[in-house]
């Protein structure tokens, strides 16, 4: 009978692995060019298909890419290790990988296309802005920022006339804040590198997406982001970006 259990509670414990690694969080959006299927694998990294194409943004460590497919383009929003990771890069290119990253990535990784604040590149039926992110405040001493202006990117990314918006590192600034027409918002929460949950929710208010993710919101209270949008029409998703 002990056998019988432990076998029962294996093959559970199987389909729930399985369940998790086939991306059972995997959100799909529906565009004039096909459908875009977005998963969270941990913190800020992220695995974007499109029309046969894969695209990551800010692959890195602890995500086991194993199984999941070689990347056509990285995107990389900053140098810090959660967002620019040297092995995880390695690990997921194949001879023909194109990298845009923020021109300081490039120059670390020595690897890459540059694109600054401001800047905006085609790719294979996508279109990438890169939208400043930074600190307005908070930093590792009086005086510092842990992101200084003009360092890191959000991206949005068009994709059939749908435009998703990764915010990067950043606080509500106001490149953020006057953003138009995003249709799926990922956003950054935690202290004390980014933003508490009311700061990204009242700064999500201001460009008013379809839909608005938490992302990269290690030991913040989503609770307060959801409150912090209540009876905006805003529609909050809340995914696992944190699995064990
Ligand atoms: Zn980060």
């Amino acid at each position: 009978m002990r056998i019988l259990v432990t076998a029962v509670y294996s093959v559970v414990i199987f389909i729930f692995a399985v369940a998790a690694f086939s991306g059972a969080q995997t959100q799909t959006f529906s565009t004039s060019a096909g459908p875009v299927k977005i998963t969270p694998l941990n913190h800020a990294s992220t695995l974007i298909e499109a029309g046969g194409k894969t695209i990551y943004l800010d692959p890195a460590k602890p995500v086991k890419f194993a199984g999941l497919p070689k990347a056509d383009l990285i995107l990389i929003t900053d140098i810090h290790g959660d967002h620019m990771d040297s092995d995880s890069i390695k690990e997921v290119s194949k001879a023909d990988t194109e990298i845009f990253a923020a021109p300081a990535v490039v120059q670390t990784v020595t690897t890459g296309k540059p694109i600054a604040n401001g800047e905006t590149k085609t790719w294979q039926g996508w279109t990438i802005e890169a939208i400043p992110a930074y600190n307005l405040k908070r930093g590792p001493a009086e005086g510092k920022l842990f992101h200084d202006k003009g360092r890191g990117n959000g991206y949005v990314l068009t994709y059939g006339g749908k435009r998703f918006y990764f915010s990067g590192d950043t606080e509500g600034v106001p490149e953020m804040r006057a953003l138009k027409n995003i249709d799926v918002a990922f956003v950054c929460m935690n202290l004390p590198y980014t933003m508490p949950p009311e700061e990204a929710a009242d700064a999500v208010k201001a460009f008013h997406p379809k839909i608005a993710i938490p992302y990269h919101y290690r030991g913040s209270d989503l609770t307060v982001f959801q409150k912090g949008l209540e009876g905006t029409g805003i529609e909050v998703r809340l995914l696992e970006w944190y699995p064990k």
